[in-house]
């Protein structure tokens, strides 16, 4: 209805899901004048990349809800603030990427999803810089208790992996670089606390960077609790089980001001439902499961990228089933003697699909390496170069660190932004402004 994108009937239409790094390298990668592509996300900058494509290219900002890979169409929700007289509708496809991420895991814990902050979108961040000015300005309201000042200064972030470290470490720094000269008084005050339910921090590290880790968060003035597992969250305290070393559980009561929760990922409920749409995904518990050329395990015409897909089934999977699909065609042909003109048109189909998928390499992961930010301007990274390992830490790889991050830059202009806002904060310190 009304002027709305209209799909030339000679392409394909092509649905990519999600905004996240896989679709947007996708979408840039992509040549456009040969689909109809439809994009879907929360977040605006595609539009910017969309404006540069040539051929019928659409997006749209609303939520998917579900996926009908027999009827292949997608059932989308505009769950904006602002609400039109259309909020729910349907988008065909002919080719459907998935990239919609992942979403945070709670592990049912109570309380999380009410009082702590997340660390996946744009809003997250915007929300976790106004809850730290918050904090501190009602930490430095006359007449506070001292009891209510040390909670209210009091940060804590949950799970030790590399997004609550580096988080810590951040925090840190804005303190340390900012927050410390605006008010001196209190400042002594100021505390983060990393909880994490493992024995050590960043446990995908080699032990000698776990180690040189924890002692520079310490060196840092961040208080690690490991074997300390979070049981439940209030609105001011978190209650934590600590395993002792002889063996017995402790039952703390932690009170915060900012509660930043980082626990890693979960599947989001619009993969789960596909998962339980398509037979061949019954076994798959951590997303979509993909064979080597990235394609959805028993669905047609559906890839998936990113967090939410899980590859590791066997490397021959798909053109083996096609083999096999054709032998048994030609089979029944060979019986019914020239029977059907039908079946020889879907062998000729499938042996173009066949060609088509030999001719297109197949996706293997590589593992560069991990590398990950510990505050006060230092990183470590493990990573293979060649057949050798490096395990490093310190300042120039904190270089590396940031160049790493500037490669992942899709964009010059993004790049330059980047180095910008590193400059600037440098130089003027961060923003604190809340809005
Ligand atoms: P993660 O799964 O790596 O770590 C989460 C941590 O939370 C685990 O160590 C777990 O033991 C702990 N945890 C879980 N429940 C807990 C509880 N109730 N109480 C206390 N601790 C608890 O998650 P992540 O750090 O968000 O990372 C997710 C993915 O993103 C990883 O693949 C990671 O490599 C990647 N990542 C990479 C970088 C980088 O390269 N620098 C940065 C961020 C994230």
């Amino acid at each position: 209805p009304g002027e709305q994108f209209v799909p030339d009937p000679s392409k394909k239409t092509l649905v990519i899901l999600g905004t996240g790094w896989g679709s947007v390298a996708l979408l840039k990668n992509l040549d456009t004048e040969n689909y109809n592509v439809i994009h879907r996300s929360i977040m605006e900058p595609v539009r910017a990349i969309l404006r540069h494509k040539k051929g019928a290219a659409n997006y749209y900002e609303a939520e998917a809800t579900s996926v009908d890979t027999e009827r292949k169409v997608i059932t989308v929700v505009d769950n904006s603030e602002v609400k039109g007289a259309t909020s729910t509708t349907e988008i065909p496809y002919d080719m459907l990427v998935v990239g919609v991420g992942a979403e945070n895991a709670t592990f049912g814990i109570p309380g999380v999803r009410e009082h702590s902050c997340f660390l996946k979108e744009i809003g997250d961040a915007q929300r976790i810089r106004k809850k730290i000015m918050d904090c501190v300005e009602t930490a430095a309201l006359r007449g506070q208790s001292d009891e209510e000042m040390n909670r209210l200064m009091h940060m804590v972030v949950v799970g030790g992996g590399p997004t609550g470290v580096e988080f810590a470490g951040e925090l840190q720094d804005f303190f340390e670089e900012d927050i410390k000269k605006l008010v001196p008084g209190i400042s002594p005050r100021f505390k983060v606390t990393l909880i994490e339910a493992l024995p050590n921090v960043l446990p995908s590290f080699s032990k000698q960077l776990i180690d040189y880790t924890e002692n520079t968060l310490r060196e840092e003035k961040i208080e690690i609790m490991t074997k300390t597992m979070v049981k439940k969250v209030t609105d001011n305290t978190v209650e934590a089980e600590i395993s002792k070393p002889d063996g017995t559980k402790e039952r703390v009561e932690i009170p915060y001001g900012l509660l930043v929760w980082a626990t890693g990922n979960a599947v989001r409920p619009i993969v789960k439902d596909m998962m339980s749409r398509i037979p061949a995904q019954k076994d798959s518990r951590r997303g979509l499961a993909v064979n080597e050329y990235l394609v959805v395990q028993g669905a047609r015409d559906v890839w998936a990228i990113g967090d939410c897909a899980v590859a590791g089934y066997a490397p021959t999977a798909q053109t083996e089933s096609l083999e096999t699909r054709i032998h048994d065609l030609s089979s029944k042909m060979n019986l019914q003697a020239g029977n059907s003109a039908a079946d020889a048109n879907e062998i000729e189909q499938l042996e173009k699909q066949l060609r088509r998928i030999k001719d297109v390499k197949p996706f293997r992961y590589s593992h560069q390496g991990s590398l990950a930010y510990i505050g006060s301007e230092k990183a470590v990274a493990d990573v293979s170069w060649w057949n050798g390992n490096l395990a490093t830490g310190g300042s120039m790889t904190y270089l590396f660190w940031r160049s790493a991050y500037l490669s992942m830059c899709f964009s010059t202009r993004n790049r330059v932004l980047v180095i910008l806002d590193w400059l600037k904060s440098k130089a003027f310190g961060r923003d604190i402004s809340r809005e």
